[in-house]
C-alpha cells in the first residue's frame, strides 16, 4: 500500500480537492493507497473538512495537532503514522502535481527506495525572496554535500527509509536534506511547480527566515566557524597594528593613536558580540534537543487505530 502524506495548515479549500484528485489518479492507476492529512493547528475549518473527507472515504485519515508545530513536524508525524510499504509526501495545495505520484510509484516498483521530486523550475518568486532562497540553498547544499537547489519536500520513500527517518532523534530535522543524507537507492522525477489552487502561501518572511536558520543550524556548523574566522582576522589586524604602534613608539613618533583605539575597540567588541550570539544560537538548539520534548502533539485522530492495525 502507498501512504500519501499531506501536511495542511489553513487549507480548508484544498482538503476536498486534494483528497478527490489524488484518489482519482491513484484509483485509475490501480494503486492501493491511503491518504493521511496532518492538520498542523489550522485556525480555519481545515479539521472539519478532513473529518468530512475521512468519513466519506475509508482510505482517508486525519491527524490533528494540538497547535501549529510547523510543516517539518507535520511531515514526520505523517511518516510515523503511515502504514504503507511506501510513503509519498506532498503539499496539499497541489503545487506538487499529483500525477507524478504514479511515476514515482512505478519507480519504487522497479526497486528504487527513495524517489526525489526535483523542481524543473522554481515557479514564480519575487526578487528578494529568490535571492534569499538562493543563498539558503547554497549554504545548505554545501553543508549537506549535495545540490539542494531544486530539491523539494515532494518525495516517495520506501518503508526502510521511512523507518530510518522516524527513528532519528533529531528534533530540528530537515526532511528535505535528511532524505538524501540517509542514502538508499535513489532516483529523481522532475516536475513543474504548479500554481497554488486556492488559499495563500503560509510562509511569512519571518517564518522563512526562522525556517532557514533552523535548518542551516541543524545541518551545518559553518556559522560557528565564521566566529573562528573573524577571530583570526581580528588577530591579524591587531598584530599589524601592534607592530606599527611599537615601531612608532620606538622611533618616537607615537601620536595619540586614539582613532585606532576607537576603531579596534568598536570592531572587536561587535565581532565578539556577534560571535557570542552565534554560539548562543547553537547552545539554544542543543538545549532544545536535550530537553527531549516531542516534535508534535496529537490532539485528535480520525479512525484511531486500535490494537494491531492492518
Ligand atoms: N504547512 C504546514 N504547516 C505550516 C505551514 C505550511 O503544514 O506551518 C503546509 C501547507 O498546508 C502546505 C505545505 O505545508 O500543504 C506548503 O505550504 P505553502 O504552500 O504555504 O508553501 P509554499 O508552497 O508557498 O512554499
Ligand atoms: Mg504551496
Amino acid at each position: 500500500m502507498l501512504s500519501v502524506i499531506l501536511p495542511a495548515y489553513n487549507e480548508e479549500q484544498m482538503i476536498q480537492i486534494a483528497a478527490q484528485t489524488i484518489s482519482r489518479i491513484l484509483s485509475d492507476a490501480h494503486i492501493d493507497f491511503e491518504i493521511l492529512f496532518i492538520n498542523d493547528g489550522s485556525k480555519d475549518r481545515t479539521w472539519e473538512r478532513i473529518e468530512e473527507a475521512s468519513s466519506a472515504d475509508d482510505r482517508v485519515r486525519g491527524i490533528c495537532f494540538s497547535r501549529n508545530f510547523g510543516k517539518e513536524a507535520a511531515v514526520f508525524a505523517g511518516l510515523n503514522e503511515a502504514r504503507g510499504e511506501c510513503v509519498v509526501v506532498l503539499d496539499c495545495d497541489l503545487q506538487h502535481p499529483p500525477e507524478k505520484i504514479v511515476d514515482m510509484y512505478r519507480l519504487w516498483e522497479e526497486g528504487y527506495e527513495v524517489v526525489e521530486g526535483v523542481k524543473s523550475d522554481r515557479g514564480r518568486e519575487s526578487g528578494a525572496h529568490s535571492f534569499a532562497a538562493k543563498m539558503f540553498y547554497k549554504i545548505i547544499s554545501r553543508a549537506a554535500g549535495f545540490d539542494m537547489e531544486n530539491a523539494s519536500d515532494f518525495k516517495l520513500l520506501d518503508r526502510k527509509a521511512v523507518n530510518v527517518l522516524i527513528n532519528m532523534r533529531e528534533k530540528n530535522a530537515f526532511f528535505r536534506a535528511l532524505s538524501s543524507w540517509i542514502g538508499f537507492k535513489t532516483t529523481m522525477v522532475s516536475y513543474e511547480v504548479q500554481e497554488r489552487m486556492a488559499g495563500e502561501s503560509k510562509w511569512s518572511t519571518r517564518a522563512l527566515i526562522k525556517y532557514a536558520l533552523t535548518n542551516i543550524s541543524s545541518f551545518s556548523a559553518a556559522p560557528m566557524q565564521f566566529v573562528t574566522f573573524f577571530g583570526v582576522l581580528m588577530f591579524i589586524v591587531s598584530f599589524v597594528l601592534s607592530v606599527i604602534a611599537i615601531y612608532q613608539k620606538l622611533t618616537g613618533v607615537a601620536l595619540g593613536g586614539f582613532t585606532t583605539m576607537i576603531l579596534l575597540q568598536g570592531f572587536s567588541a561587535s565581532i565578539i558580540m556577534i560571535s557570542l550570539g552565534v554560539i548562543g544560537y547553537y547552545l539554544a538548539k542543543i538545549y532544545e534537543e536535550i530537553k527531549g520534548r516531542p516534535r508534535y502533539i496529537i490532539s485528535k485522530e480520525t479512525k484511531k487505530q486500535t490494537g494491531t492495525g492492518d
